[in-house]
């Protein structure tokens, strides 16, 4: 058995090895710059990689390896949401103001059932850039796609205490579905 490894495979373990030492979210057109080849190149190579169960993630400001010591210690938790589109920037807002990551946000489409979608913001800059990012792609936001603009987000902090608070915010801001 030969134990050479072709061009692609070459690039995918490159790709893994970018993406496990990023501080943050690369683009696909970064790792193309970086790799030599075209975003599109980039996108079908990282869905083969996930494909081998390699835990990278979309996120609206790139790829990003999700390394077992990221999410060490952190408790998650699930928020049910529902709010208007303008006020998702104050929904992940007090999230991160009190310490806890937004991971994830999912919504029960009337014909696709669950979709899920990752965020992954931690700081106002975070929030800020994932908004734009919306905006300049006139993206829908996933939880328009809902019936009633219920969503989930699947939230991270490094304490219960950084959650009940933030769940507290989100209570009088009216945000919060109990
Ligand atoms: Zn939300």
């Amino acid at each position: 058995m030969s134990t050479n490894r072709t061009a692609s495979e070459e690039r995918r373990a490159q790709i893994l090895e970018l993406l496990k030492h990023a501080d943050t979210p690369l683009t696909g057109k970064e790792i193309g710059e970086r790799t030599g080849v075209s975003r599109q190149i980039v996108v079908g190579d990282i869905n083969l990689l996930k494909a081998v169960d390699e835990p990278i993630v979309a996120t609206s400001r790139g790829y990003m390896y999700m390394n077992d010591s990221e999410g060490s210690g952190q408790i998650e938790r699930i928020a049910v949401c529902q709010h208007a589109a303008n006020q998702t920037e104050e929904e992940l807002t007090i999230f991160v103001d009190h310490g806890v990551t937004v991971k994830d946000v999912r919504v029960e489409h009337p014909v696709y059932g669950d979709l899920t979608a990752s965020i992954m913001v931690a700081n106002r800059m975070e929030v800020k850039e994932f908004l734009d990012k919306i905006t300049a792609s006139n993206a829908v936001y996933l939880s328009a796609l809902s019936d009633d603009h219920t969503h989930l987000h699947t939230v991270m902090a490094d304490s219960e205490k950084q959650l009940d608070r933030a769940f507290e915010a989100l209570r009088k801001a009216g945000i919060l579905v109990e």
